[in-house]
């Protein structure tokens, strides 16, 4: 494969993009950032750039794009992202897109599922109160049942019929768009994330390869 690989994985809600970009990372030996995170790693180095993310996060607005894109371009600026990376769903709108001037992805991979598969694993999901650790009722779980920690598994408010659907219809309205975009300009690869993590994994390592 030519390196750097600077590979944007996309796809909608439930699609397993943060696995997959955790088994890239392993396979290419390149880091994977999630902007949630990078987000939460600036507000922890306690930076002039963090203390303005956590105050916007505190009063319940959300971090601008400008704001997001500095974070990403100081963050890849470091060596270990010098042999590329992998963006997990970001950029997900052209308004984000827009923001991010300071590189040019290699590959834009669109893992692709149903949407009533989308649903089933996203509705599915129960969280630890406590501890945050993800179960499914797809696995046998059930609401208030007990989590290893000692705390109780709940369904939170992100993961209702209601609030699924209507990040569904974000994706469709402005991540598509987005994909059409870099599709015209030959960089993308459309996975098909229906099956096992692994032949997943293997399907998105061939359509880098191709
Ligand atoms: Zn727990």
């Amino acid at each position: 494969m030519n390196k750097p690989l600077k590979i944007l994985l996309l796809g909608p809600q439930g699609s397993g993009k943060g696995t997959q970009s955790k088994l890239l990372e392993e396979e290419l030996h390149i880091p994977a950032f999630s902007m949630g995170q990078l987000l939460r790693d600036e507000v922890t180095t306690g930076s002039d750039l963090g203390k303005e993310i956590d105050a916007v996060q505190k009063a319940g607005t959300l971090t601008t794009d400008i704001t997001a894109a500095k974070v990403l371009k100081a963050r890849l600026e470091k060596s270990d992202a010098q042999n590329g990376y992998v963006l997990d769903g970001y950029p997900r709108s052209f308004d984000q897109a827009k923001a991010f001037t300071f590189d040019k992805p290699t590959h834009v991979v669109v893992i692709e599922i149903p949407k009533d598969e989308s649903m089933r694993r996203l509705s599915g999901r129960l969280t630890c109160f406590k501890c945050g650790r993800v179960y499914s009722t797809n696995d046998g779980h059930k609401a208030d049942d007990a989590c290893e920690c000692g705390g109780k598994m709940e369904v939170r408010k992100d993961d209702t019929k209601e609030a699924i659907e209507r990040r569904l219809q974000i994706y469709l309205d402005e991540t598509e768009p987005l994909i059409a975009h870099y599709g015209s300009q030959g960089l993308v690869r459309r996975i098909d994330g229906v099956g096992a993590v692994e032949d997943i994994h293997l399907r998105i390592v061939k359509a880098l390869e191709a």
